[in-house]
């Protein structure tokens, strides 16, 4: 049995996600650890709502209420949609947890006894109409590496190059829309990332295997222009965690925060240490600690590609410059971004479907399903309506739930609800065994790879490969012959069903439920070769119920009414 820790990134908290943030991180990290506990593996799975910063602040300030506890509402409403997308993490924690605070002092100060920390003063824009400084990403401007006329301070999201505020032409504040600003002083701390570089190149060379969107990504921050530079960990903000050097004070921090970007991803660690304050784990050093025991565990992190720089350098920055012996991550599984009908979504604009509005629409297997089956893997992926519910249509309703409601309710009608006895498996279903076997194993390859398209693909072949034996085998007509010949070819298809709700539960665990339930059934092993005995595992006699429709199909109506309601200003 092998130790899977697997983190998503940390959804921000100022709001309900969309379907395009859902694909790039939670939804396939689950597609994963429901993958790897299916093969008996232990797995410690880990979210979080990411709850520090200006737009928190903001956020809270425009509900009129206080910054704690509008981030403590938000994370529940998050927690609920995660539960109703069956998103199965360990624990969901939160940024502002006091295990956080500790663990990210600590850090910092760890850093500092090992010279990688240094005070800077600096000028940092300041916003007369606002009455405060400007967190870079309250500035934007147009990018001087590529024109692009909306850039923020920190980062221009066209080309990714990391950005400060007084290199945007033309800067203006995002909140007021002033162009008043001011460089007035301030000191910060900054971690010495610069430092680190050969220590971090080094390391990424050694990550086998890492996707190139992955190391492309990290090797343009580490190399481009004048290298991997330092970063400011702090800011002069009133919500997140106090500069504090472990649990003493630092003198001339006085009133300031560490900024966000330093201490989210410090919460995979101390949310495995949340994990076990509320009584869900007995031993969190075991999956972090390399000197208690984490040597064994294999580390990997799901994120969209705007992550991908925080988690290939600041992290393990931090990480390996406390000089302690922390668990590095393994392997990071980074995606590109999804499109919504033409254009991008926009939360701001309310284009596109968000996670609540989903749920309220369709049940999780359809968003799953699609979202999983067309995630942005090698490139960008666009949602339709039209897609969406081409893909639905065909792959659920009528390829599995046609299966698996042909086959029950062909039984009950001839058999009654109960698995037939008489005939024996013959030449055709040992072919079609010896065929799923070899799609398991392809299914499997991909799953351990996390492809997630061509997993979903393999899924489908699965699927696909029922239906045409249960067309060609065609018991409704081998009944008026040779009711044994019948019997023989319903009693492997219902075994299949039991096979079809474990092979299918990691991509849509409600339906695969269903599916064990309708033989009595709480989980269904996964199956394992020689699929022979997994295919004759349900026994002449075992009493089914005939499964309410898995799958239903989504209309035209529907799709043109979706498609008019979801295009913008939410
Ligand atoms: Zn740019």
């Amino acid at each position: 049995m092998a130790r899977h820790l697997i983190t998503s990134a940390i959804p921000y908290i100022n709001g309900i996600k969309h379907l395009g943030n859902l694909v790039g991180s939670q939804l396939p990290a689950d597609l994963y650890a429901r993958y790897q506990r299916a093969r008996g593996h232990e797995v410690l799975f880990l979210c979080a709502t990411d709850e520090h910063g200006t737009p928190a602040e903001l956020a809270a300030a425009k509900a009129g209420k206080p910054v704690a506890e509008y981030c403590a509402e938000m994370h529940e409403v998050q927690a609920r949609i995660a539960e109703g997308f069956r998103l199965s993490f360990d624990h969901f924690g939160r940024s502002s947890s006091d295990r956080n605070h500790a663990l990210t002092q600590h850090f910092a100060g760890r850093l500092a006894e090992t010279g990688l920390i240094r005070e800077v003063s600096e000028t940092q824009m300041y916003s007369h109409a606002d009455g405060r400084f400007l967190p870079d990403r309250y500035i934007e401007g147009t990018c001087p590496n590529c024109g692009f006329d909306s850039a923020r301070g920190d980062q221009c999201d066209n080309c990714t190059k990391q950005l400060d505020p007084v290199d945007l032409i033309n800067p203006h504040s995002t909140i007021s829309g002033s162009t008043e600003l001011e460089m007035r002083e301030t000191k910060h701390l900054y971690l010495c990332q610069s430092k680190m570089k050969d220590e971090l190149e080094e390391w990424i060379d050694t990550r086998d295997g890492w996707p190139v969107l992955t190391t492309s990504i990290a090797k343009k921050w580490l190399n481009d222009g004048d290298g991997l530079q330092d970063r400011g960990i702090t800011r002069d903000l009133d919500w997140g965690i106090p500069v504090k050097k472990g649990n003493e004070d630092w003198p001339g921090m006085e009133g300031k925060v560490f900024y966000v970007w330093f201490d989210a991803p410090i919460e995979y660690i101390a949310c495995s240490q949340e994990w076990v304050d509320a009584g869900k784990g007995a031993d969190w050093e075991r999956w972090w600690r390399t000197d208690k025991g984490a040597d064994d565990v294999t580390y990997t992190q799901f994120m969209g590609k705007d992550n991908v720089p925080f988690h290939t350098l600041g992290f393990p920055a931090t990480i390996l410059g406390s000089g302690e012996p922390w668990k590095l991550v393994d392997y990071i599984k980074s995606f590109n971004y999804l499109n919504y009908e033409g254009g991008q979504f926009s939360t701001s604009r309310g284009r596109g479907v968000f996670m609540d509005q989903a749920l309220e629409i369709l049940p999780a297997d359809y968003w799953r399903w699609w979202l999983l089956s067309h995630a942005p893997e090698s490139s960008d992926a666009e949602f339709t309506w039209e897609n969406f519910q081409a893909s639905v249509n065909k792959d659920l309703a009528d390829v599995l739930g046609n299966f698996v409601s042909r086959v029950t309710k062909f039984c009950r009608s001839k058999f009654g609800e109960e698995v037939p006895e008489g005939g024996s498996y013959g030449p055709q279903e040992e072919a079609l065994i010896a065929d799923l076997e070899a799609r398991l194993a392809a299914y499997e390859t991909q799953m351990e790879a996390m492809e997630v398209r061509k997993a979903s693909q393999e899924l489908r072949a699965l699927w696909v490969a029922g239906n045409e034996y249960l067309q060609s085998a065609a018991p409704w007509a081998a009944f008026k012959e040779d009711p044994e010949r019948a019997a023989a070819i319903v009693r492997l298809s219902l075994n299949l069903i039991r096979f079809y709700a474990a092979v299918s539960s990691p991509f849509i665990p409600d339906a695969s439920a269903q599916m064990a339930q309708a033989f009595g059934l709480e989980t269904v092993d996964w199956p394992k070769a020689p699929l022979s005995e997994a295919l004759s595992t349900l026994p002449a006699g075992h009493t089914f119920t005939v499964p309410e429709n898995l799958f239903r199909k989504v209309t035209d109506e529907e799709t043109a009414d979706w498609q008019e309601r979801y295009s913008g200003t939410r």
